[in-house]
């Protein structure tokens, strides 16, 4: 009898057990969205490749193939049918300047204009479709391109910007062209004299012609009012709708006004946040962020704060990065120069007090440094600050970490210094670097290859708006390192080329564990972020000269397609 009760009390149990999992498997929810047929690249070390995905809300539910995810589709479920095409990982830009980059958007375009009368028409043009008042910048106008090859004019612009201030630039930025009404605005006459420095081009009469030299083109831009916040909003809006069509999914903005993470704030909460945004403000401020008392990546996985922004030095363009040995073209005058500590380095003893103060409120530390005793000293103080408080997940940051010295790497490595580099510069700087700081110096540059051999992480960004957004255009350097003159076509010191699987795992993973994130995205794994893009090509079997012209076809954030490149979705 006895036995007969446990015989039925078990069979009731196994009813009740085959029950349950009868009921979940009917109320397991359907997927909101499927990519099928997909070559997927998932940056996942444990799941390298696969064919479909799954997403449920904003994340991934499940990778695997076309047989494998069927069981998550629904009556609702959204198919995409990948057609064979590339499926990464969003990529994630670790250092970007994003609003100025957004109105560099706005900016007049005049370095490819062919005559005088094209840069007349493109500035006319510009000051009709901007609202009145809104001052024209931009430019990097060339006027050896034109026929003759005259420096221009106000009278050549202002009768079709009567009311419009123009400030545009020489391509050089030695230079500019205001027009009468941005004279006016910064109060410059023939009265004015010459400032040290700069120079007030003038015509025969005395009349400043609107062309401002060096120092002298300070006199107009102090007239150049800070944005507003329409501005600033619209300027974060054309950024992420750029960002948006080259597969851009996460940025890191660097040095950031407060307002615009404030304006980042108002778009999240309006549901128009397509990237997702770590926001690093000036270590010069540090306290404000201490006083919060919030650490490192705060925030949602739409915008965290957290991380403070240093300068220890300046660039290798402007000769003012920091080096042990002088610069080669400037080694032989009274004073060789071996460029310059930013002003928040005098005295260093003052940026160790703001780092101890950064980190002992668990902020993280980025840190732009790009000559090798600009760098060697940052890591001097990286290594105080672990001193005085002990080993912990710091993740501190490097920013450029262009020219390291050989003794370094180790280093580097030894404080778990992530570099956060932009391998765009490498294929710029590396038309003019060699003259500048000579073979040896030249040949630690960029030097991503060796920076992994040496377990470094790598992060990476491009620094817009110094240079492109594009991130095909970022992994075509790193696995190219072809210069843009056409001079190095198998690569400026090619040593130190990567791989295109390793230049998408800095991209994405390397970027997301920069910002303390590798948890939520970084990879096409179950349980992340469901941020990916599709790609035109499938960049690992095409020849890397190819990888700049792939095209993002879709990009996902969170689920949500917010870059549609199909016909179809154009015709909308
Ligand atoms: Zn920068």
């Amino acid at each position: 009898m006895r036995q007969d009760a446990r015989r039925l009390a078990l069979l009731v149990v196994s009813c009740a057990v085959l029950f349950a999992s009868f009921i979940q498997a009917q109320s397991k929810p359907a997927a909101d969205l499927l990519i099928t047929n997909a070559r997927i690249w998932t940056v996942d070390k444990a799941r390298p490749t696969a064919q479909a995905v799954a997403v449920l809300g904003d994340r991934i539910v499940a990778i695997g193939s076309n047989v494998d995810v069927e069981v998550w589709r629904g009556p609702k479920t959204r198919v995409i049918d990948a057609r064979g095409q590339l499926l990464l990982p969003g990529f994630n830009d670790a250092h970007v300047h994003f609003v100025s980059g957004g109105q560099q958007l706005d900016n007049v375009q005049l370095n490819d204009a062919a005559s005088k009368e094209e840069f007349a028409r493109r500035v006319g043009e510009r000051a009709r479709i901007r609202p009145k008042g809104d001052w024209i910048l931009g430019g990097d106008w060339d006027e050896t391109k034109w026929n003759p090859a005259t420096i221009p004019s106000k009278e050549l612009i202002d009768p079709l910007t009567p009311e419009t201030p123009v400030f545009v630039s020489r391509y050089d930025g030695h230079m500019v062209l205001a027009n009468s009404a941005a004279l006016r605005l910064a109060g410059i006459t023939a009265q004015t004299p010459d400032p040290p420095g700069g120079l007030i081009v003038r015509d025969v009469q005395g009349n400043p012609t609107g062309a401002l030299k060096d120092a002298a083109m300070d006199l107009a831009a102090k007239a150049i009012p800070p944005l507003s916040h329409d501005q600033r909003m619209h300027a974060a809006k054309r950024a992420l709708a750029h960002a948006a069509s080259l597969g851009v999914t996460s940025i890191q903005h660097m040095d950031p006004d407060y307002e615009d993470v404030a304006v980042y704030r108002e778009l999240l909460q309006r549901g128009e946040l397509t990237a997702r945004i770590y926001a690093a403000p000036l270590i010069t401020d540090v306290d404000d962020q201490v006083k919060i008392g919030i650490g490192h990546a705060f925030g949602s996985p739409f915008l965290r704060i957290g991380a403070v922004k240093a300068f220890a030095d300046g660039s290798l363009g402007s000769r003012t990065a920091y080096f042990y040995e002088p610069y080669l073209d400037q080694q032989k005058s009274d004073q060789p120069n071996r460029g310059l500590l930013s002003d928040e380095m005098h005295p260093i003893s003052l940026m160790r007090d703001r780092m101890l103060k950064a980190d002992a409120a668990g902020l993280q530390i980025c840190t732009h440094a790009i000559g090798d005793e600009g760098i060697s000293t940052i890591l001097d103080l990286y290594s105080d600050v672990i001193r005085a408080d002990g080993e912990a997940d710091r993740r501190f940051r490097i920013e450029h970490a262009q020219h390291m010295a050989a003794k370094d790497f180790d280093r580097f490595a030894q404080l778990h210094v992530i570099a956060s580099v932009q391998p765009y510069h490498a294929i710029d700087d590396g038309r003019f670097a060699e003259g500048r700081i000579g073979h040896d110096r030249a040949s630690r540059t960029y030097a991503f290859r060796t920076f992994r051999n040496h377990g470094v992480r790598l992060a990476f960004g491009t620094d817009w708006d110094v240079a492109p957004l594009d991130p095909l255009l970022t992994i075509y350097a790193a696995v190219t390192r072809a210069t843009l003159d056409g001079k190095n076509p198998n690569g400026w010191f090619p040593e130190q080329k990567l791989t295109v699987a390793e230049a998408v795992e800095a991209y994405t993973m390397g970027s997301a564990f920069a910002e303390f994130q590798e948890n939520e995205k970084g990879s096409i794994s179950p349980g992340k972020l469901a941020d990916m893009v599709l790609l035109s090509q499938d960049i690992f079997s095409i020849e890397p000269e190819e990888i700049r012209n792939t095209k993002v076809l879709k990009t996902f954030v969170g689920g949500k397609m917010i870059w549609d490149a199909s016909p179809s979705a154009l015709h909308n």
